[in-house]
């Protein structure tokens, strides 16, 4: 029998995705230039020139037996050791090899870690907005999503509020920094308050809560901005991480989970990760992508043209009455509905041919979501269709 809940996942795209294929349509009928797409997290600055020198370089001189052969199951030995020694190197951590599972990017890394640590009927905490995908893959493990809202207008992490939604049903934690929708890095001293409550909760309830690391923004940030590096503040913790963002390599499906070596249940967790990888059919994740990785570890795609384009879009869109919230880090920029409807706020901007990401699929009201991951000429093009955009409001 036809499984009717993917039958309803599979028949109805991503408000994303859905967009993403509007602006193709549009783009055929008016002219690619004349379509202000910023609905997709597709980078547009290209892979370091690395990235390409070391695949031509395996591919000419490696043997493509073994290039192109299964690793074993969570990952190349070798390939794993680099990662870990490059995180030991770079975080002052103590990683070894085995605490990573090379996957197919930070969507399997989630859904790996998820099945491996969410039972049926247990609860995840997802601090809102969030990246929409959390909710399809923990309700994949029969789990159910418990939305905590951010601080308004902040984006901070609220952490009382948070304490206050753990229960004997929780089982883990999502947190995203930096962050997809709205730009913004969890600070040293919110990743502290909010793994003393989760401390103080695995004290009361005498059992591990986890801490789901989602990173694929990690090296994406501004204005020397820092990134706590999370195993470091608690041992309940699973770094999930992918290449897709850092060396624009989204379509290659690279990433890792890796599980802090200090957790107490850690071969368990472990182990369960492997067996998740094993009943989804993720092992081994690609080959020659795996290879590649020693070679480029800590390359990052140039994150001086988001900059440029982050400049300017809050510059420009804060002159035409238009606010949004200050990114430190990823490439999206959270607008304000003027009207306070995000839906109202995205259709208007479609009548312009401005392709905005209503924030209700999100998890939260009152903005749009704008990926400025696009080349600087786009915004610059779309400029007069933001100013006629703020206009619209002002009559
Ligand atoms: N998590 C967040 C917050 C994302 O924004 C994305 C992709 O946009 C992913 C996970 C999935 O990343 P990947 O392409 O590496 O699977």
């Amino acid at each position: 029998m036809i499984n009717e809940k993917m039958r309803a996942l599979g028949a109805k795209r991503s408000v994303i995705r859905e967009l993403f294929e509007y602006g193709k349509i549009r783009k055929a009928e008016i002219g690619e230039e004349n379509v202000f797409d910023f609905s997709l997290g597709n980078p547009s600055v290209p892979a370091p020139d690395e990235v390409n020198a070391e695949i031509v370089r395996m591919v000419s001189e490696e043997s493509s037996i073994l290039l192109h052969g299964y690793t074993s199951a969570q990952g190349d030995a070798g390939v794993r050791q680099a990662i870990a020694d490059y995180i030991n190197n770079t975080q002052g951590e103590s990683v070894h090899k085995d605490c990573l599972y090379m996957t197919v990017g930070a969507a399997a890394a989630l859904t790996c870690s998820l099945t491996a640590l969410v039972s049926p009927g247990e609860e995840v905490i997802v601090p809102s907005p969030y990246f929409p995908e959390y909710k399809v893959f923990i309700e994949r493990c029969g789990g159910k999503i418990v939305e905590v809202p951010c601080e308004a207008g902040t984006f901070r992490l609220d952490t009382d509020a948070i304490g206050a939604a753990i229960n004997e049903s929780t089982a883990a934690i999502i947190i995203n920094s930096p962050n997809n929708p709205t730009g913004a890095v969890f600070s040293e001293e919110n990743i502290i308050a909010l793994t003393e409550v989760l401390k103080s909760k695995e004290a009361e309830l005498g059992r591990p809560i986890y801490l789901i690391a989602d990173e694929p923004y990690r090296e994406l940030v501004y204005d020397g901005v820092k990134v706590p590096y999370l195993t470091k503040y608690y041992d309940d913790t699973v770094v999930c991480y992918s290449y897709s963002k850092s060396l624009s390599l989204p379509g290659e499906r690279i990433g890792y989970a890796l599980v802090c070596p200090r957790m107490a249940d850690f071969t368990a967790v472990y182990q369960a990760i492997c067996g998740a990888g094993r009943a989804l059919g993720f092992v081994c994740a690609p080959s020659l992508l795996q290879k590649l990785l020693p070679a480029v570890l800590g390359k990052v795609s140039d994150v001086s043209i988001y900059d440029r384009n982050r400049r300017l879009l809050m510059e420009k869109l804060s002159e035409y009455g238009i606010e949004s919230v200050k990114p430190e880090g990823a490439f999206y920029l959270f607008i304000k509905s003027p009207s306070g409807d995000s839906n109202e706020f995205c259709e208007r901007a479609k009548k312009f041919e401005i392709l905005l990401v209503p924030s209700d699929d999100f998890g939260c009201g009152g903005y749009a979501r704008l990926a400025y991951c696009v080349r600087t000429e786009q915004i610059e093009r779309a400029l007069p269709a933001f100013r006629a955009l703020g206009e619209s409001y002002k009559k």
